[in-house]
């Protein structure tokens, strides 16, 4: 594999040769990192998994810096994917500098943004699943765990319309879900009625009757293996998102249930057992050792890009990132009804390495024609890099924190720890399209009202159980809730009720839990939130700014880990 080093050689000469620079660190990025070489595998088996997840509606190749910190409570510290930067680049043998330390780590991010370009775009996502359908005809299945649907500017005006042509043109053959319920019941019944393949959620089910909702297991036959693909959507879907809009709908892990499907399949005949999850990677580590029989386990929802397979007894977990950044490639050989030989690459989609497909790329034009003017606008720039992913923080939850502080003139401010959104760099201009990617949900009224001390405090030790509670089929939604004109210190480790404590205002003052403060947010899952749409209070900022700087900051003090 290429090093930096070796990257930064061909650079120098050919700067040399042409006597330029910026643009020919990235006309030999193209160079060196081939379309040929992302696809080198050498095949094992009968049957050919392709899996992505969590791609949140980005149709275009972008830049998505993973988390600095991402940690781990009870049997999942120091376990993949709760390790980032040098730490993670050392445990899978990764060189610092490499394309591959770029697109899986934080490490050295801005500076390896530049040369190596943006990641991923369903046009290059096509041409690599149709590259390995054609050298493995017969033998591929291409698996979605879901949060497919939203996450953009295009996919909100079409109300997810883009991304199921996309996934149908795409060739997807089976999905589970989470964001896609927040386009309502009504809404999802007729996407899943567009769809050309089937939608898998096992667990959920209608309240009246607890009857399923959806089909829980499809069954499909690759290279003579009879393989059973069973759904598992995001089990706290109406908890961390409104309830309201799927009221008829319950959900959970339901791990009974899953045991069933799996015994329902193999009486079926099935060979190969794969489940296409989206419960996070720590609720499926412990799914595979509580559920029996599962072979090939396809995660989701928490976006971990792990560069291996993690074995869980017989089960081989699979976790493919996000935002089209991966396609994953697991080949496995079935013999006797069980895998007895599988190999494995998640190949980073680099933007500029691949050509994109042309039917794909065909429709994500017609799709954008008509939104062209909003995703374009400029309404600022940056001064420093703007992302969001990590536990407690990041720069473009700051952004928006801001922006809810200022232009709803609040004392204090929340903004949900949302996992998607693409990240700028330095010196990027921010569009309409960067905003959307931040916000663009279907729940986006920016309230403004006064909470109590207390309630604060409640919902932040609520927002860290949810996160950090030692039982991961407890944990309940995304990273932590973040903050503006606020800052605590955090003990992970402790119970609920116990693990914040020093909040205090920006002016230093410590927050009194029977005083009352105005607090600015969004996104609340309560019925009936008023206020404008989020995506307007962050433009306006922008517009207003002009200019925008956040320095990485350190509200959040971690302690006790
Ligand atoms: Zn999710």
């Amino acid at each position: 594999m290429l090093t930096r080093r070796d990257f930064m050689q061909v650079t120098a000469a050919t700067a040399a040769l042409l006597g330029g620079t910026g643009g020919i660190a990235q006309a030999a990025a193209r160079q060196a990192l081939t379309q040929a070489e992302l696809l080198a595998f050498k095949p094992v088996g009968q049957v050919t998994l392709l899996h992505f997840t969590d791609i949140h509606a980005q149709l275009m190749p972008l830049k998505f810096r993973e988390p600095s910190v991402n940690l781990g409570v009870g049997e999942a510290a120091g376990l993949p994917p709760h390790l980032t930067g040098r730490e993670f680049l050392g445990h899978f043998g990764l060189k610092a500098g490499s394309p591959e330390a770029y697109a899986f780590s934080s490490d050295d991010f801005t500076s390896l943004a530049k040369d190596y370009g943006r990641i991923g775009g369903l046009d290059r996502m096509a041409t690599l699943v149709k590259a390995v359908r054609a050298e493995r005809p017969g033998k591929t299945l291409l698996i979605d765990s879901g949060d497919t649907w939203q996450g953009s500017y295009t996919s909100l005006k079409t109300d997810a319309e883009d991304m199921v042509d996309a996934m149908n043109l795409l060739g997807v053959e089976a999905m589970t879900a989470h964001w896609e319920f927040t386009y309502g019941e009504a809404r999802v019944k007729e996407l899943v009625g567009k769809m050309k393949f089937p939608f898998l959620c096992g667990n959920v089910v209608d309240t009246e009757w607890e009857e399923k909702v959806f089909e829980s297991t499809a069954f499909f036959e690759r290279g003579g293996v009879k393989i059973a693909v069973i759904g598992q959507a995001f089990p706290y879907t109406p908890v961390a998102n409104p309830r309201w809009m799927m009221p008829k709908w319950s959900f959970g892990i339901r791990d009974d249930e899953m045991q069933k499907s799996v015994d329902a399949a193999r009486a079926k005949g099935a060979d190969l057992i794969v489940v296409a999850s989206h419960n996070g990677f720590d609720v499926d580590r412990k799914m595979a050792r509580q559920v029996k029989g599962i072979d090939v386990l396809l995660t989701g929802h928490t976006h971990d890009a792990i560069p291996d397979v993690v074995k869980v007894g017989n089960t081989l977990l699979v976790a493919s990132g996000s935002h089209g950044k991966f396609l994953a490639r697991l080949d496995v050989e079935v013999k006797d009804r069980k895998v007895t030989d599988f190999k494995f690459r998640l190949i980073p989609l680099f933007a500029d390495a691949i050509t994109p497909d042309a039917e794909m790329a065909a429709f994500i034009a017609k799709v954008r024609a008509p939104h062209e003017a909003e995703l374009k606008k400029v309404l600022g720039k940056t001064e420093g890099l703007l992302y969001r992913r990590g536990n407690f923080g990041g720069t473009f939850d700051d952004l928006i924190c801001q922006a809810l502080l200022e232009e709803r003139d609040a004392q204090i401010s929340l903004s949900p720890g949302f996992r998607w959104g693409a990240s700028l760099l330095p010196g990027d201009d921010i569009t309409g399209e960067d905003i959307y990617n931040q916000t663009a949900i279907t729940y986006p009224a920016a309230y403004r009202s006064q909470m109590s001390g207390q309630l604060l405090k409640d919902i932040l030790e609520d927002v860290a159980d949810n996160l950090f509670h030692p039982d991961p089929y407890y944990q309940q939604g995304g990273d932590m809730v973040r903050v503006g004109g606020l800052s605590y210190t955090i003990d992970p480790k402790k119970e609920i009720g116990s693990r914040i404590t020093d909040m205090r205002l920006a002016s230093g003052e410590g927050i009194d839990a029977a005083k009352t403060y105005t607090v600015a947010g969004w996104a609340s899952v309560n019925q009936g939130t008023e206020g404008p749409p989020v995506w307007d209070v962050v433009s306006n900022y922008v517009t207003r700014k002009q200019v925008v700087n956040l320095p990485e900051k350190s509200v959040v003090k971690v302690v006790g880990v």
